[in-house]
């Protein structure tokens, strides 16, 4: 029989799959049960308009088999089948089915991308077999027919019998290699596994044979081993269901079969669209962070299915970085199965899945604040940073999004509230949005600069995490409000009145503040009259945009590039030792120095700053001591 040519294309792609160093060769048993399972679809949906035809479900379903003995593997289904024609023409080329059209000429260079974790069609099968044999009856046809290949060398097609319409694909699977273990593709087990795993929601059931152990007719105690035929896939998925049919149980069981989490989903989402894209998707909002989460081990992604069949593990394009947070999976019917990973990034319809995504994620976490705070607060707990992330990321492209879901510690109301909460009960004289940052709560309560804010009766919000203040700055408002640190120069307090007053002062004590500036010089940009403080004596302030605790942190990295706060020494004038700097000022100057230095290296230590010379500075208190 004379052999035919495979076409130009196909032979490459077909050199690819023979020789691919691909570690996924599982994935070929999808797509020949995807195929199957398309080729029963199109005798059911003939039947639909078809009179004559009746789709009886109880005679539709596709079968794996192994035969270790003869080392093949069966995918049998009772699908449409192909006449000769069809044979020729659907595996004769590979161009002709649309699976390369798309492909670049690089990615088949690699073989690497191309398959990826796509379709790759009736092909992938030479990644496991040797020899493909193909059998199949078509519809209406009396003939059957056998497509064989053992490779890029080409194909034959003869007839032969088959009784009944459908396909036949055996796969004569290859020997083990020193590095490749093929023998797994004809273990039961394994082939039970790969279907669960890949094609769990085909809509027909996916059968094989088990070999199971049965008493005995007429004996209690002996067992037989008998051939049972099972049916592996469960066929529904849950994300078909109607939500009404569902309880909370169901979703949870499916979190975990799914490998989602360890923990239980705070909530799902579940969400069916059909509008100009159609999809199903079961989102989850998990309790507790995965341990790699804020590392870059950490993969965000959702699972997508095309129509029933897992085609990614983890899309990331579906899910924005301020959700990476969420589990979980899509299923389009609008996307192909065969659809690279680069194709998948510019397609339109996974664009608008996404957009639509992010806005029900929203909104999920949104009425979740509203409804169920404990559960929110929770959320927050493990993932309220990745948020704060998400308003400071790309140039604060999405803190419109993410704004309403912030919580910070609140000064008054001793635990988190939300922007809008903080807003609403200001009182009317209040300017702005009022923070401090520091190490803990605890410390921060201690903060001398808050002081004369909250003896205003304001409340601040306490920030502990180094991306707060960036997150913040970012922000710029909420509802119109500025935020505005509590050892920021303008507090924004004063009355006229007040500022008068120190304006006074300032000018009296013009010459002290000189002389101690000029004691710190290098240390400070300024030493002034302090309006924020009562009862404590000193404090650290910074003028410009650099706060003192986005020194610290800034300065903290690796790639720390000394950005310095301009820092102001403020002095109360109405706490005692003020008298005594002015006693000092007057009579010695060398006072004046060692007072001016301790005072300066007391403010750096209320601020969690390190102090320079430590050794000088326990000097200088037994100096003062004795
Ligand atoms: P794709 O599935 O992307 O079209 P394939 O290379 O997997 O590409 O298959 C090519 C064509 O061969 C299919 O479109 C279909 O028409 C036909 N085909 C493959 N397998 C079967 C089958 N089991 N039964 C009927 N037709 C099939």
């Amino acid at each position: 029989m004379a052999k035919k040519e495979f076409k130009a294309e196909s032979k490459r792609l077909l050199d690819m799959m023979i020789n691919s160093i691909y570690t996924q060769k599982e994935i070929f048993l999808r797509e020949l049960i995807s195929n199957a399972s398309d080729a029963i679809d199109k005798i059911y949906y003939r039947a639909l308009t078809d009179d004559a035809l009746t789709f009886d479900k109880d005679n539709y379903y596709i079968k794996v088999a192994a035969d270790k003995d003869a080392r093949t593997l069966t995918i049998s289904d009772t699908g449409i089948g192909m006449t000769k024609d069809e044979l020729e023409q659907h595996l004769g080329t590979i161009a002709k089915s649309g699976s390369l059209a798309f492909k670049k000429e690089n990615e088949l260079k690699d073989g690497h991308d191309i398959i990826g974790q796509f379709g790759v069609g009736f092909y992938a099968a030479f990644m496991v077999a040797d020899v493909v044999t193909v059998v199949s009856k078509a519809l209406g046809s009396e003939e059957a027919y056998k497509w064989e290949s053992a490779g890029a060398d080409g194909y034959t097609i003869e007839q032969c019998e088959k009784d009944s319409v459908g396909t036949d694909i055996i796969l004569k699977i290859k020997e083990n290699t020193e590095d490749d273990s093929y023998d797994e593709f004809l273990e039961n087990y394994r082939l039970k596994a790969i279907i669960k795993k890949y094609s769990d929601f085909i809509r027909y059931p996916i059968k094989m044979d088990e070999t199971v152990n049965k008493p005995k007719e007429d004996s209690d105690n002996e067992f037989e081993e008998v051939q049972e035929e099972q049916t592996v896939n469960s066929m529904v998925p849950i994300w078909r269901k109607n939500k009404n049919e569902l309880t909370d149980e169901d979703y949870e069981t499916f979190y975990s079969e799914k490998h989602y989490g360890f923990d239980k989903p705070l909530t799902h989402v579940h969400i069916s669209v059909d509008g100009a894209v159609r999809y199903n998707a079961i989102l989850f909002i998990p309790e507790n962070m995965p341990f790699d989460y804020y590392s870059k081990e950490y993969e965000k992604g959702l699972e997508l299915y095309s129509n029933g069949v897992l085609i990614m593990n983890k899309c990331a394009d579906l899910l924005p970085d301020h959700f990476s947070f969420v589990k979980g999976m899509v299923d389009s019917e609008d996307l192909s199965l065969n659809i690279s990973r680069e194709m998948l990034q510019h397609d339109r319809q996974l664009k608008l899945i996404a957009k639509n995504i992010n806005k029900k994620i929203k909104s999920e976490l949104q009425s979740l604040l509203k409804n169920d705070r404990e559960k929110y607060e929770s959320f927050y707990q493990s993932f309220g940073r990745q948020l704060k992330f998400g308003v400071y990321n790309e140039f604060g492209a999405h803190k419109d999004v993410l704004k309403d879901l912030l919580l910070f510690y609140s000064s008054k109301e001793k635990k988190l509230v939300s922007l809008d909460e903080y807003v609403s009960r200001m009182p009317e004289d209040q300017k702005y949005i009022y923070y401090a940052s520091g190490d803990s709560y605890e410390r921060i309560e201690k903060l001398p600069q808050t002081e004369m804010v909250a003896d205003k009766g304001y409340e601040i919000l306490y920030f502990t995490e180094d991306i707060d203040e960036f997150a913040i700055k970012m922000l710029t408002t909420y509802k119109e409000k500025e935020f505005k640190s509590v050892s920021s120069g303008d507090l924004g307090i004063d009355t006229e009145e007040d500022q008068k007053q120190s304006e006074e002062e300032e000018n009296k004590y013009k010459d002290l503040f000189e002389e101690m500036k000029s004691i710190l010089s290098g240390k400070v940009n300024n030493v002034k009259v302090s309006k924020r403080l009562k009862s404590h004596p000193v404090c650290l302030a910074a003028d410009g945009e650099v706060t003192i605790e986005m020194e610290k942190i800034l300065n903290a990295m690796p790639d720390n590039q000394n950005v310095k706060a301009e820092k102001v020494l403020e002095i109360n004038p109405n706490h005692e030792v003020f008298k005594t700097l002015q006693d000092a000022f007057e009579q010695d100057k060398d006072k004046l120095s060692l007072y001016t230095n301790l005072l300066y290296n007391q403010a750096l230590l209320i601020e969690g700053l390190p102090i320079q010379d430590p050794v000088e500075f326990t000097n200088n208190i037994c100096k003062v001591m004795v």
